[in-house]
């Protein structure tokens, strides 16, 4: 058990915005960050694995474990349920990692009531345009699919003011960029660094 317990981070985008992308490339810089595995009803993609991008189950399942009340949150998006489990989320900053949720705005508002010291980043697309784009050149998603994912952005997008931090991602390193100092500066505050750095705290003002 580490000496201080790691932050909550709520990632949300509109389908398509990057935010995957660019959760999975700070990942990859940052080793004490990991990242929710969601459940969800929703099939599997082509180059998806179940338990690494999410738990894949039936919707019978997914009431099951709702029933159980094994999801701190949860929230039906695009038809599919999605919801993220509470027993792993808990061990996870008992441990000292720092937790990102890729989750929903509805979700995000449900995080926050419950853990109000959760901080919240929203990404945008640099234009619909690109969005759409990227949409297609992901090709994972029906045509159909896409057009019913562009038609709930702009609705979802309205929901960027309950966000702490706003990123645009137009240029990809630099929103990558804007994330990691985030994930820094949080780390400086006064009351994280106390915890991480108690010994020398100690001995500079002996
Ligand atoms: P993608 O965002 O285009 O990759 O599509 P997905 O099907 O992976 O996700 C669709 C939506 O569901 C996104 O808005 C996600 O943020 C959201 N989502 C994923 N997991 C969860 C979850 O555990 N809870 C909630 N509330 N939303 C989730
Ligand atoms: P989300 O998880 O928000 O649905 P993804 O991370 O799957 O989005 O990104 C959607 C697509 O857009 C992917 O093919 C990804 O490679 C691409 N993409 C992400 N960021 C950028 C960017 N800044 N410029 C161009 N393409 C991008
Ligand atoms: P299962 O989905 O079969 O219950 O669990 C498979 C593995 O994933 C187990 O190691 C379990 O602890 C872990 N796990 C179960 N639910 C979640 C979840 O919602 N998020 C994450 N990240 N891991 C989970």
């Amino acid at each position: 058990m580490s000496a201080s317990t790691g932050t909550l981070y709520i990632v949300s985008a509109p389908s398509g915005a990057g935010k995957t992308s660019l959760v999975k490339a700070l990942l990859d810089a940052q080793p004490q960050v990991r990242v929710s595995v969601s459940h969800t009803t929703r099939g599997i993609r082509p180059g998806e694995v179940d338990g690494v991008n999410y738990h894949f189950v039936s919707r019978e399942e997914f009431l099951e474990r709702l029933e159980r009340d094994e999801f701190l949150e949860h929230a039906e998006v695009f038809g599919n349920l999605y919801g993220t489990s509470q027993r792993w989320l808990e061990q996870t900053l008992d441990e000292g990692y720092d937790l990102i949720l890729e989750i929903d705005w509805q979700g995000a508002q449900q995080v926050r009531r419950l853990m109000p010291q959760a901080r919240s980043i929203f990404i945008l697309p640099p234009t619909q345009e690109a969005l759409r784009q990227r949409l297609t050149n992901r090709g994972q998603d029906s045509d159909e699919v896409i057009d019913g994912r562009m038609r709930e952005a702009v609705s979802e997008m309205t929901h960027y003011v309950e966000y702490d931090y706003l990123i645009i991602n137009d240029d990809f390193t630099h929103a990558l960029g804007d994330l990691q100092a985030i994930f820094r500066a949080n780390r400086l505050l006064q009351g994280t660094q106390q915890q991480r750095f108690a010994g020398l705290l100690e001995q500079l003002l002996a």
